[in-house]
């Protein structure tokens, strides 16, 4: 026979530790952790490259220096974890086009001024006309430098175009992670905290049963009385509550079946929200061939195809001597080179930084691609809501289904797509659990009243 306990949390990514963490905050501690994969931090990853330890997913704690503090750099104050600011403002003077010439910053400077005013006029159209496509107007970008550009503008840095609530409300800095722990450790301390662990000083394993790892979870049958869970190894658990922290691409798919199955608000809320790839390339040489120094750190790569091989970062802030570069694709170009061999990858980067730095640069003696899209566990790498997001499709997409209660950085408003959207959402959700477990046992003191 099944046990049952209070909830099940699927899921231990930031969301579903910080919300099991705020349940047994508040006397719930019979909870069960289900997480699929065999290490908990779900997007938050870090992976030993090249000598140092470089993150595969979240890399930046985004939203420091303002009015309030974000809650994600206080956890990482409070661990001592290891960062360097990010200053993405000078890329635009880092400039090159295929032979090598770095554009001349008046060029670029002009380029890109053009570029943040067609981006606000676009979002205007789509404000005052929803159905308006970006490629309708007549003087979209064009030229390679337009096209990277545009790029970098909608896919990093739309605070230019329109305020972020990250960046209004925490501030507008950015700071790398850089520390052996990897930005994971946050999770780890986290769940030092309410979970049972070994000894070690720091990094001690987690050895309480109410985690389970490898689990699966495949089916979710839910009715007015509790949930059944099942996972793929044939194991049943029940509670009379499921928080459901997987990622809007899991939910977008059939790993998880709902039986009675969702409502069509719901299936309908998830389809409709977006998924953004973005795919993080490490490559290492056995030397420097870049310019290193102020300014430098960010570099961008003209080119006639949008998106590529376009955002170079160098890794010598974060750990010098380390020869490690790191360029970003997104979304087509992520999904195209997640389907092709590393090597075809290494030879068309290799290709590509020939036509930066000359043809006597050395080859990259190794090269890491994270494959966020394929993998089933995420199917993306986040939730990417339209700049004027409907307050509906959020609504609906965080709302509970009968004892089914949702979480994840796709939850939240104000901040999805973030690590601090993913605290801020399992706070959320387990809170309102808590208010909800709250009426119900209020309900039955008060059958047992009358009885
Ligand atoms: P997840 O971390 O996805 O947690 C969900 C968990 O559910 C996972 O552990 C998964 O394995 C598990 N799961 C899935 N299916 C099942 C199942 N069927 N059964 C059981 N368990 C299941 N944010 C920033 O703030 N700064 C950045 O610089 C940044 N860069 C990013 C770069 C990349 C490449 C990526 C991928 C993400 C980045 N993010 C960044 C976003 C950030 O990582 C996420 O917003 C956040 O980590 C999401 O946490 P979550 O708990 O919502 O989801």
């Amino acid at each position: 026979n099944p046990t049952r306990c209070s909830v099940i949390v699927v899921g231990a990514g930031i969301s579903g530790i910080t919300a099991a963490k705020v349940l047994s905050e508040n006397g719930v501690e019979d909870v069960l952790i289900l997480e699929a994969a065999d290490r908990i931090g779900g997007r938050i990853r870090k992976e030993e490259f090249g000598g140092v330890t470089v993150e595969l997913g979240a890399g930046w704690i985004a939203g420091v220096g303002g009015k309030q503090s974000n809650p994600v750099w206080e956890l990482a104050r409070q661990s001592n974890l290891r960062t360097c600011l990010s200053d993405y403002t000078h890329a635009r003077y880092n400039i090159y086009d295929h032979s090598g010439k770095i554009f001349p910053s008046g060029v670029a400077a002009d380029s890109y001024q053009k570029a943040v005013e067609s981006a606000i006029q676009n979002l205007r159209n789509q404000k005052s006309n929803p159905d308006f496509a970006v490629s309708e107007t007549p003087s979209g970008p064009k030229s390679p430098i337009e096209l990277a550009i545009d790029f970098i503008l909608h896919d990093f840095e739309m605070a230019e175009v329109e305020p972020i609530p990250t960046y209004v409300d925490f501030g507008e800095r950015e700071f790398l992670v850089a520390d052996e722990r990897g930005y994971e450790h946050l999770l780890h301390k986290m769940a030092q905290t309410f979970l049972f662990t070994s000894e070690e000083e720091e990094e001690g394993q987690i050895l309480d049963t109410r985690l389970k790892l490898n689990k699966v979870v495949r089916e979710l049958q839910h009715s007015r009385n509790g949930v059944v869970v099942k996972t793929e190894d044939g194991c049943v658990y029940e509670a009379n509550y499921v928080i459901l922290s997987v990622s809007i691409g899991v939910l977008q798919t059939r790993l998880i079946s709902f039986s009675p199955p969702l409502p069509r608000w719901k299936t309908e809320a998830i389809s409709n929200c977006d998924i953004m790839v973005y795919t993080k390339v490490f490559l290492k040489f056995p030397h420097k061939f870049w310019p290193c120094g102020p300014g430098k750190e960010f570099f961008i790569y003209a080119h006639e195809r949008r998106g590529y091989y376009t955002f170079w970062q160098h890794m010598e802030n974060a750990y010098p001597g380390s020869n490690i570069l790191v360029v970003t694709l997104t979304n087509g170009e992520s999904k195209r080179i997640e389907a092709q061999s590393d090597q075809e990858t290494m030879n068309e980067a290799m290709e590509v930084l020939r036509n930066m730095f000359g043809s006597d640069i050395p080859d990259a003696t190794d090269i890491l691609v994270p494959r966020w899209w394929n993998n089933r566990f995420q199917r993306g790498s986040y939730s990417n809501y339209p700049i004027y997001v409907n307050h509906q499709l959020v609504d609906d997409i965080k709302a509970s289904v009968g004892r089914i209660f949702f979480t994840g950085e796709h939850t939240s408003e104000k901040f999805s797509g973030y690590v601090h959207g993913g605290y801020l959402s399992g706070i959320d959700t387990s809170k309102a659990l808590l208010e909800e477990m709250r009426k119900e046992n209020e309900k039955k003191s008060e059958n047992q009243s009358y009885i």
